[in-house]
């Protein structure tokens, strides 16, 4: 009798009950505990608990700090949070990071730099850092708002920091001023030699100022950029790794990249090989663009022809088309019929093939255009499961969101209105947070939500009491679990539950609780990708094991 019951337990089953049956307790203690906390779990109910447990770069318990402690050993590293708060790490659900990556070294940056002062002083220092002659550049990023003189840089201010260097300044995609060496090399001596639409912007006596107005739409700017030096390959994989690493000094830990302006396939290289070195700290789920105007669908077919709908693993992998599958309807409001037609083609191509898109479109008043075209495809091939989305869409209307609603497109949100961020909340329209960075915007997490929770109420010019949308639970929820979800990811992380990913950030102050005008100086203290240290500071600093690589 004993023998014919044995024989049909399977041989591998009774192998996994002698193990665990042998193997000592300790082998399942956590490798991380964290306790005395404020942890925000962001899971259904929002809920606070005191400690968390982490093994094999997963979580395993979340709760007190008597329950989570059960999990400790002997090998344990416990980590002490005395009272500071943890959220999930921040996932940025559109940032042009592997752009931002590539040049991070190389380019001169004005994020967090208040005063035309500051910024001439970075300049001035990168000169001093710099052969001679080098260009300093500084793509974007900035605005005059930021400082407190309230104007832009002149090119009197370009030339005292740096007298002897070609400088090349650039204001979203509206506006460039260069040092007098910057149009000598980029040999720019009238409105002949500028990129089309632009001209060079002149006093009120006509002489050039040293800017170049753009005249609208983006050509102008990525023209600009192309002339431009280009970061060596090393440099390039240089700069991927420290620009990471300080998006996890903001507490960032995942990003979705919508490939963008002056992206090309080669421009993948540097990030795929700090992949494959396993020095990734940031998890990035990348759409792709249509690379040439007029060759969109043929080039996208043939760079997908290998690459099928979420290849890769947990650090890098693929998640469609965006945020520019074609040229013709480039931040264009009115594409021509033609346009639209070949965007049709392509994105009821990425609908067979079961692939996300995400579309940048600023405009609540003319994205029935974009809209129009999803339904279209829709009816032939449902998107309701592919996850589709429109980034941007600052004032998106209760209309709009509840056509996407139908359709399950998502919203990615950088700098929405209150408005139209409670209709989203009222439709159940799923949103993700996120900067837009780094050329017409800051990539620091907490720029966007003191921005969300701030100023976006005076946007709507609404007096708004504290509970109202958003709230900082539902900016945080954004920001995390609610990005999670445009990559198919919500299961894995964006939230504090057994069995995720154990992707954290431990605040210098409490985002829940600090004054609001307080929230954009908060930092990462300890960032952790899939258990590992990617950054640690303050009290934590001893903790950061340097060059180890992240699970994946
Ligand atoms: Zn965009």
């Amino acid at each position: 009798m004993r023998i014919r019951i044995a024989n049909f337990i399977p041989i591998s089953l009774l192998a996994v009950v002698a193990l665990a049956a042998a193997s000592p307790a300790w082998s399942q203690n956590a490798d991380t505990i964290l306790v005395n906390g404020k942890i925000l779990t962001v899971d259904r109910q929002f809920s606070t608990r005191e400690a968390i447990a982490i093994r094999d770069g997963k979580i395993t318990a979340v709760g007190t700090n008597t329950d989570v402690r059960k999990q400790a050993g002997p090998k344990t590293r416990v980590i002490d949070l005395q009272g500071r708060t943890v959220i999930p790490g921040f996932i940025d659900s559109h940032i042009h990071a592997i752009r931002a990556g590539q040049t991070f070294t190389t380019e001169v940056n004005w994020v967090g730099a208040n005063s035309i002062v500051e910024a001439m002083n970075r300049i001035h220092e990168a000169s001093l850092a710099k052969k001679p002659g080098s260009w300093l550049i500084v793509a974007g990023g900035w605005n005059a708002a930021q400082f407190k003189e309230k104007r832009r840089p002149t090119q009197a201010d370009l030339v005292a920091a740096a007298p002897n260097n070609p400088v090349y300044v650039q204001l979203n995609y509206d506006w460039e001023v260069m040092t007098p060496a910057g149009f000598k090399a980029m040999g720019i001596n009238s409105d002949a030699d500028l990129p089309r639409p632009g001209r060079l912007e002149r006093d009120a006596s006509g002489n050039p100022t040293g800017a170049i107005e753009d005249g609208g739409g983006f050509d102008v700017a990525i023209a600009l950029f192309e002339k431009l030096p280009h970061p060596t390959f090393d440099e390039q994989v240089e700069g991927t790794k420290k620009f990471f690493r300080e998006m996890n000094r903001l507490g960032v830990t995942g990003v979705g990249d919508p490939g963008g302006n002056n992206v090309n396939p080669e421009n993948y290289q540097p990030v795929f090989k700090v992949w494959r070195q396993h020095q990734l700290t940031v998890r990035i789920a990348y759409s792709l663009c249509g690379p040439t105007s007029g060759k969109e669908f043929e080039e996208l077919q043939s760079l997908t022809q290998m690459l099928p709908q979420g290849f890769g693993d947990d650090m890098l992998k693929f998640n469609g088309l965006g945020e520019r599958p074609t040229w013709g309807m480039n931040n264009n409001d009115h594409p021509s019929d033609d346009d639209k037609e070949k965007y049709y083609q392509i994105v009821r191509w990425a609908a067979q093939r079961g692939m996300p898109v995400t579309m940048h479109w600023p405009k609540d008043e003319t994205a029935d255009t974009l809209l129009s075209i999803y339904e279209r495809v829709n009816a032939e091939f449902p998107i309701t499961d592919l996850r589709w989305s429109v980034a941007h869409l600052t004032n998106a209307s209760a209309q709009n969101l509840r056509r996407m609603k139908a359709m399950g497109v998502g919203w990615t949100i950088q700098r929405p209105s209150a408005a139209s961020v409670e209709n989203a909340k009222e439709l159940d329209v799923k949103m993700g947070a996120g900067t837009d960075a780094h050329r017409v915007a800051s990539y620091n997490p907490f720029t966007t939500l003191r921005w969300l929770l701030v100023d976006s109420k005076n946007a709507g010019g609404m007096q708004r009491g504290p509970e109202q949308t958003p709230t900082r639970e539902d900016a945080l929820r954004a920001y995390t679990i609610g990005s999670a979800w445009f990559s198919f990811d919500e299961d894995k992380r964006g939230s504090f539950e057994p069995g995720k990913l154990a992707d954290l950030a431990v605040l210098s102050k409490d985002f829940m609780t600090v004054p609001l005008d307080q929230i954009g100086s908060i930092e990462s203290l300890l960032t952790m990708v899939g258990g590992k240290i990617v950054y640690a500071a303050g009290a934590y600093a001893q903790l950061e094991i340097g060059s180890e690589s992240v699970k994946r």
